[in-house]
């Protein structure tokens, strides 16, 4: 027998992890959007992380992943996705494929994910896991996300998972009306979470949730590399 997709057999013997994480971690903070409870208890988050960091994959916390890049703690994965509300028929932007965790669990709640990545190393290890997993509906490009993807635009939902100093104006455009943006803006040490709403007649609103602490989103409408 072929050796099976290793996403099926190594994701049971940490489901109890994922289990105690959604459980300890997500709902306590008030975490309550269903679909996206039940996606972070199946996506297997330690085949996200550097081997030598794996026994720390459930951990409540940010963890290194190479390239001075991070994987966010699992909480603020669960925040910024219950704030952007996907719904199944989506199609949704991620600036910032890092591991490429948070895109993998956005895969599974909505119709298609284009992810943009500056790092083709990080870039091309997200590649790979999406294939080793079968999670298919995952688009990864390199670049500066800061530009957004033309070719696909506008979007139902952008999540931002590097801290900005304004919002790209061209992410806003990207944005269909009634669409949503979860962004972190601020300085490079703290960043207010925001959730722009783009409304019916093209107008946005604002609503900033929480105090976050990103690495920073480099390029042409973001920060110096
Ligand atoms: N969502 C990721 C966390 C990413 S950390 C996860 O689940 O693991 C932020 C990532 O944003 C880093 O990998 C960094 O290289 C990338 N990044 C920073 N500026 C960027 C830009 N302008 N375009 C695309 N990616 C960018």
């Amino acid at each position: 027998m072929t050796p099976l997709n290793h996403g099926s057999l190594t994701s049971d013997n940490r489901a109890a992890e994922r289990k105690q994480m959604v459980e300890k971690q997500l709902v306590p903070r008030g975490i309550k959007n269903e679909a996206v409870l039940k996606s972070m208890l199946r996506v297997p988050r330690h085949l996200f992380v550097p081997d030598r960091v794996q026994a720390f994959a459930y951990h409540d916390g940010p963890l290194h992943i190479g390239e001075g890049q991070t994987i966010s703690q699992p909480y603020i994965v669960a925040l910024m996705l219950e704030l952007l509300a996907p719904a199944p028929a989506d199609r949704v932007l991620e600036i910032g494929t890092g591991s490429g965790y948070a895109a993998a669990v956005l895969s599974r709640l909505t119709a298609m994910v284009y992810t943009i990545e500056r790092l083709a190393n990080l870039a091309d290890k997200a590649r790979a896991r999406f294939r080793a997993l079968k999670y298919d509906n995952i688009e990864v490009r390199v670049g500066d996300g800061t530009r957004g993807w033309p070719g696909e635009a506008p979007f139902d939902g952008i999540i931002v998972s590097a801290g900005a100093p304004v919002i790209p104006r061209t992410l806003r455009e990207q944005m269909k009306p009634g669409g949503r943006l979860v962004i972190p803006v601020g300085d490079k040490n703290h960043q207010e979470l925001l959730l722009v709403r783009r409304k019916p007649d093209g107008g946005f609103t604002e609503e900033i949730s929480e105090v976050v602490c990103f690495v920073p989103l480099i390029g042409q409408e973001g920060w110096d590399s």
